[in-house]
């Protein structure tokens, strides 16, 4: 059952952006009515090319786009087209005597980072330099700043663009123009124009269309947004054109809102993506210049200069044709080129880990309104979120509004900084007091063990943030409740700055009377610390006790923090768990593999090492490529763990290897090899709960979980 949530809407405007923009060029109503035609070209086709930046920056910018890998990716992809349309142009640049100027060198630097070496180019290097520029922004400002510092570019853009005929007047600026000017021809450029429209891409990713319950309000909403500062835009449009202010037409101020808006309106349609829209409007794009030099060659041949090239709209309609045709036989010859049936891998070839991101923040919803009003989640994300993948689920918890984590180890707190998680990242476990400059450098919060270890952390001289560890049971981590004074020491340390104060329960998944009465002992025991703190004058820093459990069987305890781990993951550890509150706590991971071989045994015939399984009877056994290696339990072996193969479940034969495992499909009469099977999770009626899976492995789902992952591919829902 998959999933599809493509942008469908997106995929097809890229289309008619692609043939608004031949309009462009073509200038179809020209032969009509000029002013239709300025309408047209010079202000109902503006929005073309910002929606295509504000599309790069939608999946860009965007969660995922925090991994700058991606930004690296995009900027080489980008410069790697503008090589090729470069080339491409190289005839018709010669046949225009491009290079039979005097001195061509400054001109084609200019051109080439700027302007294009053909007039359509411009668009490649605009969008590499206003993706880098935008990114830039984003990491380092928040949203809000990064919006604004972005349209501030884009406000000198404009007045280098239709409104120049204002910053002409004014002497000090029209100096700054001029020297512009000798930089490049527009400002309509990667500089001023492209940023803001890549920022509002970003952001719409990140907070735009949650919450889709008021859907078709919001849809008419933003058409009527559009429609508003669609009609503005023609006014300024039609106004700036009737003062002679333009110097050029690219730039409104409007033009902001009305693509805004129109890109939140395309963003409504989603299901099923064409992936060829894609490479084909923007192979569309890129020829359409060279289209109509060869219509015009071809007319002037055949003699139809009068129907083809004379007659704009029919021109306009032969070259969107030819530009079409000319992609799609590209698009067809480049696929031919792949040896056939080759489908490139998308991380679900073997065996894959789903994650519902849905699913997370349903759970990081419902955590956070069973909390007191006061008490904020702190999203426990140590050891890759429990299997799942640190990067998808803590950026996606910080996009939500997530403002606090904890992880194990500094390593892990170090990438998420790198992910540009901006909240607090508390370390729960030891770090080397030596690395104490990295947790100074990344601010990242330590625990503090113990105070030996709180002698040796300061003892580095440098300023670090601390949490405090109180000892009321568990005895593993912290300073033992009772000890007062040595708290009070930690507080007045030079370089340690305390904010937080904690503890651990650990029986609070339990309810038997001892356990119950253990638990009370130990939240007593630090609310009377806290008590005596303050006794001693010291004002408290934020206070947190409970984890998943702690929240789920104790759910009013009076605190800043809970720190979930397993919960927000959706499960519990066990399956006989019972507990308080009884939240509706959605699975988030499920782990997939699929049926790569079917074999037929007879009856007496043994599979796999040490002929650990004795076909009983004539049997159909499937292989299947995921093994302990991967995180799955060896000791699932032998038919301890089942599956399911579409509605079947079925079980686990013969020893569980390193790399696959085998299963007995004889009672799943139409299993075949390429079904996909589920080893934990899923959806409908045949799910695959990991607490059943962790207790049939003699574990908790802690364990099972936090296991996986090594080497399998990932795929993410949203
Ligand atoms: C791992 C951990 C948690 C999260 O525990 P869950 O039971 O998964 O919610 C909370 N606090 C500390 C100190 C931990 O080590």
């Amino acid at each position: 059952m998959e999933r599809e949530k493509g942008y469908t809407g997106i995929e097809y405007f890229r289309i008619v952006a692609a043939l608004f923009i031949i309009a462009i060029h073509t200038s179809p109503l020209s032969s009509v009515s000029s002013t239709g035609d300025y309408i047209l070209t010079r202000v109902a086709a503006r929005w073309a090319v910002p929606f295509f930046f504000m599309t790069s920056g939608y999946f860009l910018i965007s969660r995922y786009g925090r991994d700058t890998a991606k930004l690296i990716h995009f900027v080489k992809r980008t410069m790697l087209v503008y090589g090729a349309a470069i080339f491409f142009y190289l005839p018709l640049n010669l046949y225009n005597g491009y290079f039979d100027m005097e001195n061509p060198a400054p001109q084609l630097v200019r051109d080439i980072i700027f302007d294009g070496t053909m007039y359509h180019l411009w668009y490649l290097p605009a969008s590499a330099m206003g993706a880098a520029a935008a990114w830039y922004l984003v990491r380092r400002l928040d949203y809000r700043k990064a919006l604004a510092a972005a349209f501030l570019l884009y406000l000198i853009g404009l007045f280098g663009d239709s409104y120049y005929g204002l910053a002409e007047r004014i002497p000090v600026v029209s100096g700054m123009y001029r020297f512009l000017f000798h930089l490049f021809d527009h400002t309509r450029n990667g500089l001023f124009f492209a940023p803001i429209f890549f920022v509002l891409g970003g952001f719409l990713a990140d907070r735009g269309m949650r919450g889709g319950h008021s859907r078709r309000a919001g849809r008419e909403n933003v058409l009527w947004g559009f429609c508003v500062s669609f009609a503005l835009m023609l006014g300024e449009a039609l106004f700036l054109r009737l003062y002679h202010v333009q110097r050029h037409d690219s730039m409104y101020l409007f033009l902001v809102p009305c693509v805004y808006c129109l890109f939140r309106f395309i963003l409504y349609f989603r299901g099923r993506r064409p992936r060829y829209l894609k490479p084909l409007s923007l192979l569309v794009y890129l020829i359409h210049p060279m289209m109509i030099v060869v219509l015009r060659l071809v007319a002037k041949a055949v003699r139809l200069q009068g129907l083809l090239v004379e007659n704009r709209i029919l021109h306009y309609l032969a070259v969107c044709l030819l530009s079409v045709g000319t992609g799609m036989a590209a698009m067809i010859l480049w696929e031919r080129r792949r040896p056939s049936g080759a489908e490139r891998p998308n991380g679900r070839d073997r065996a894959y880990i789903e994650i519902d991101l849905d699913n997370l923040e349903h759970n990081a919803r419902a955590l956070q309104k069973a909390m007191p009003p006061q008490c904020r989640l702190m999203a426990v994300v140590k050891a890759e979120a429990y299997g799942h993948g640190a990067f998808e689920i803590a950026v996606h918890l910080d996009r939500i509004g997530v403002k606090a984590f904890a992880v194990a180890v500094i390593d892990e707190g170090i990438r998420l900084r790198k992910y540009g998680i901006r909240g607090e990242i508390l370390i729960l476990g030891y770090t080397e007091p030596g690395r104490a400059a990295e947790l100074k450098k990344y601010n990242l919060t330590q625990t503090i063990l113990d105070s030996h270890y709180a002698a040796a952390l300061e003892g580095q001289g440098i300023d670090v943030k601390a949490h405090i560890k109180i000892d009321t049971g568990m005895h593993r981590l912290g300073i033992p409740a009772a000890e007062c004074d040595q708290v009070k020491k930690i507080f007045a340390m030079k370089y340690i700055h305390v904010c937080g104060l904690f503890t651990h329960l650990c029986c609070a998944d339990r309810f038997t009377p001892e356990d119950t009465a253990f638990t009370r002992e130990q939240i007593h025991r630090f609310y009377d610390l806290l008590e005596a703190l303050q006794a001693e004058g010291i004002r408290l820093p934020k206070i947190h006790i409970q984890s998943s459990y702690g929240l789920l069987n104790y759910p009013d305890l009076r605190c800043d923090y809970v720190r979930a781990g397993i919960a927000l993951y959706g499960v519990l550890s066990s399956p006989r768990d019972n507990t308080l509150l009884k939240l509706d706590l959605r699975p988030v991971l499920s782990l997939k593999s699929k049926v790569v071989l079917i074999r037929s045994v007879r009856k007496g015939e043994t599979v796999g090492y040490g002929r650990a399984f004795t076909a009983q009877r004539d049997s159909r056994i499937a292989i299947v490529p995921v093994g302990y290696a991967d995180g799955f339990p060896r000791n699932l072996s032998c038919g301890q763990g089942c599956v399911a193969v579409g509605e079947h479940r079925v079980p686990i034969i013969g020893r569980i290897c390193m790399d696959q495992l085998a299963l007995d499909v004889t009672d799943a009469g139409d299993a075949a090899v390429g079904d996909i099977v589920t080893l934990i999770g899923g959806q409908g009626d045949n799910v695959i709960p990991a607490p059943a899976v962790a207790c049939a492995s003699g574990s908790i789902s802690n364990e099972l979980l936090s296991r996986l992952g090594g080497r399998m591919g990932k795929s993410v829902f949203l």
